[in-house]
């Protein structure tokens, strides 16, 4: 197969798919649990961006500062073998790997955890939620689709502040590209979408115990699902998958 593929895009969910945690939560885990908890409360009522962002404030609120939350970033567990896996896969002249990021966390996260573990250069274009540190050192965050605009189009069950799927697409479109394959890292409910535009001769590399498998497992059994599935639990089966392309 490896043959006939020229030109691939591999797709990445952020948490728990490229990174070993959720990004959102930790911070709150290692800087003030108590407002973890309150998240978790909060969850069902308020979407999940907009509580982020509300508990950001919080804790600017409480002193926590700019070189706090970089630092709880810069160790947020990251496994050796996914860093290695993507380097080598990009190093790689045929296929030629080009490589999205797709994530409902924000750019600040990514960026500042990237750094830190070199990848900083990988992905060609990281789509997700806009944030920026204000001169106060509040990280100031909000919905990548502005709540007071027009909603995106999503019946698969997107949340409102993006739809995987709709920018999978506009990412082929702006670029001009025809892949030979797309392969799509992903765990969570959010990457379903963007899972069942996939074609034959791509492939969705699904976290194994997450809410992506149980999802895509009733598509697969009614035959809903055109992509090839491959499973996965740690990402040193990640790395092994991306040595065979
Ligand atoms: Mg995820
Ligand atoms: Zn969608």
């Amino acid at each position: 197969m490896a043959s006939t593929v020229e030109r691939q895009l591999v797709v990445f969910d952020f948490d728990w798919s490229m990174a070993d945690q959720d990004s959102d939560r930790w911070i709150f885990e290692v800087l003030a649990p108590d407002l973890r908890r309150k998240m978790k409360n909060l969850k069902k009522d308020i979407q999940w961006t907009d509580l982020v962002a509300q508990t950001l404030r919080e804790l600017h609120g409480r002193g926590v500062t700019q070189e706090q939350i970089e630092g709880a970033l810069r160790k947020m567990p990251f496994h050796p073998a996914m860093a290695r896996g993507v380097t080598n896969l990009k190093a790689k002249s045929s296929p030629k790997t080009t490589f999205l990021c797709l994530s409902n966390a924000n750019i600040v996260f990514i960026t500042t955890i990237l750094k830190a573990q070199g990848l900083e250069t990988v992905f060609e274009e990281i789509v997700t939620n806009p944030a920026e540190w204000d001169p106060s050192g509040l990280l100031k965050l909000r919905r990548r689709v502005d709540p007071n605009g027009p909603q995106h189009q999503c019946k698969v069950g997107c949340s409102p502040n993006m739809c995987k799927g709709e920018e999978l697409e506009a990412f082929l479109e702006r670029h001009h590209l025809a892949f030979d394959r797309v392969i799509y890292v992903g765990d969570g409910s959010n990457d379903l979408c963007p899972v069942l535009r996939l074609r034959s001769q791509d492939m969705v590399l699904c976290r194994r115990h997450r809410a992506l498998e149980k999802l895509i497992g009733s598509y697969e059994e009614e035959g809903r699902l055109k992509c090839q599935v491959r499973y996965w639990a740690g990402a040193w089966e990640v790395e092994e998958i991306f040595n065979q392309l």
